[in-house]
């Protein structure tokens, strides 16, 4: 699939920079840590559709819990339970110094290539804060949730 292809090429650039991740799951408390998850509609779609096809499905009332808490409904402690879906955003932060500058570049890019999937597929580009966006398409009809 063209965002998993996207996906791949990030991993592949963060394993160059090597940063450590402690697993500390600093980054999904976004209000504790004072920073925000952006994505696109069409990845929010496909991380729905795939942990809904894995058993790990959300609901509307489960975002309204993430945001009083301050983080992600997939957010089990200090583990994501949302690993094969997780947008771009997640998969290049890192609080590792080490990965403070190319993390800016490697999401520009990143984001670029995903807005050209929008653009290729004719599916209108909406970006926006992570549980904003969540509550939009949980609250979309059923056929709009796609698996990218
Ligand atoms: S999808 Fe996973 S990595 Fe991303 S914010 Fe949620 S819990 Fe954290």
């Amino acid at each position: 699939m063209a965002i998993e292809a996207v996906q791949l090429e990030i991993a592949e650039a963060i394993r160059n920079v090597g940063p450590i991740c402690l697993a500390s799951g600093s980054c999904c408390r976004f209000e504790a840590h004072g920073h925000r998850l952006y994505a696109s509609g069409l990845e929010v779609a496909r991380c729905v559709a795939i942990c809904e096809s894995e058993g790990r499905g959300i609901t509307a009332e489960d975002v309204a819990s993430a945001l009083e808490r301050g983080g992600c409904p997939w957010q089990d402690g200090r583990l994501c339970t949302a690993r094969a879906g997780r947008p771009i955003g997640c998969r290049v932060y890192f609080c590792d110094p080490r990965a403070g500058e190319v993390v800016p570049r490697l999401a520009e890019q990143a984001h670029q290539r995903i807005r050209a999937i929008h653009d290729e597929h004719g599916i209108e580009y909406v970006y926006g804060e992570w549980r904003t966006m969540l509550r939009d398409v949980l609250g979309a009809e059923p056929d709009l949730v796609v698996g990218g």
